[in-house]
């Protein structure tokens, strides 16, 4: 197990030493209640320590207190890299993968086209598969689409994306002189091309932290933090009882500073790979247990279990 630092250690042992129930788990500190309005669309940038409103009929919401802590360990954790993002996502395979910048935004889009609904290596090999075959608009909108799905074969609904790949690459060679589109709002109008995909596209390919790239890791590690609040609402004020990823954006674009945006797609991936599993987290190996309101939550139940089970 790494070593916890001393700022974990330290809230792990105050817990050690209070054993009244209403501390058996650290008490989060939420920061200081001033509202501040940030668009759905564009949150409160750098906004970092008041309650904003991720939309109009939301209350307000302020992420805990201990976030740049919580941040600061996860960052130390994904220093030593490990995860399949750090060599496989989209971010990685570009920088070889075309002699300048408007090739490697291309194989960019490509990748990221071809990474939902599909694991890193995977996307990695059929990317590698493409560029090799000649990854450029002008290639991939003169291939055929059953070429292009054998190309691509395995990736998730590799039949379709072939199709959308060879829309998108004729629609950046007719408008866009063989480069990509340079928006979210651009990206978003390709055929397969979503807002998380535009987000991680616009900070990848064109360098620009137009918002968070929120995938299924990102989505689940937020909430298990507590970085977003258990109930999302809609622009009405109505609650739901399912958050969404979209969700999950708008409320940490409005309180994650933007030097961060880029980072936080990269970084929880990597984190959700390796410690903050979807199933069994290794919560014991994890340098935020301490901080975090989901620590060990998943093993509750075998723990009460073996508690009963003593009893008896
Ligand atoms: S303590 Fe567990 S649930 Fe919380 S971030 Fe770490 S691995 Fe995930």
């Amino acid at each position: 197990m790494p070593e916890r630092p001393p700022a974990a250690r330290s809230a792990a042992s105050r817990r050690a030493s209070d054993s009244s129930p209403s501390a058996k788990r650290k008490k989060r500190d939420h920061v200081e209640l001033k509202v501040e309005h940030a668009t759905p669309e564009r949150g409160a940038r750098g906004a970092s320590t008041s309650a904003t409103r991720a939309s109009p009929g939301a209350p307000p919401f302020a992420p805990p207190g201990d976030w740049p802590e919580v941040l600061r360990l996860i960052k130390q954790m994904r220093a030593a890299g490990g995860a399949p993002v750090d060599t496989m996502g989209c971010e990685k395979i570009s920088e070889d993968a075309a002699p300048d910048a408007k090739g490697r935004r291309f194989v960019t889009l490509v990748s990221a086209m071809l990474s939902s609904q599909t694991k890193d290596p995977i996307t990695h090999a059929a990317t590698a598969r493409l560029v090799a075959f000649g990854c450029t608009p002008e290639k991939i909108a003169g291939t055929s689409v059953e070429q292009l799905d054998a190309l691509i074969t395995p990736v998730g609904f590799h039949q379709r994306k072939a199709g959308y790949l060879k829309a998108a690459a004729a629609i950046c060679v007719e408008r866009y002189d063989s480069d990509i589109p340079p928006s979210v709002e651009t990206l978003t109008e390709l055929p397969g091309v979503g807002p998380k995909m535009a987000y991680l596209v616009m900070n990848v390919g064109w360098g620009k932290a137009s918002g968070i790239c929120v995938d299924v890791h990102v989505h689940r590690i937020a909430e298990r933090m507590g970085w977003v609040p258990p109930v999302a609402y809609s622009a009405n004020g109505t609650p739901r009882k399912t958050r969404t990823p979209e969700d999950t954006r708008v409320c940490l674009e409005s309180w994650l500073p933007e030097e961060e945006w880029v980072e936080i797609n990269p970084l929880l991936v990597g984190h959700g790979q390796l410690t903050c599993t979807p199933r069994a987290p290794k919560c014991g190996e994890c340098l935020v247990n301490a901080l975090c309101p989901s620590a060990f939550a998943e093993s509750k139940p075998d723990k009460e279990r073996r508690a009963r089970g003593s009893e008896k």
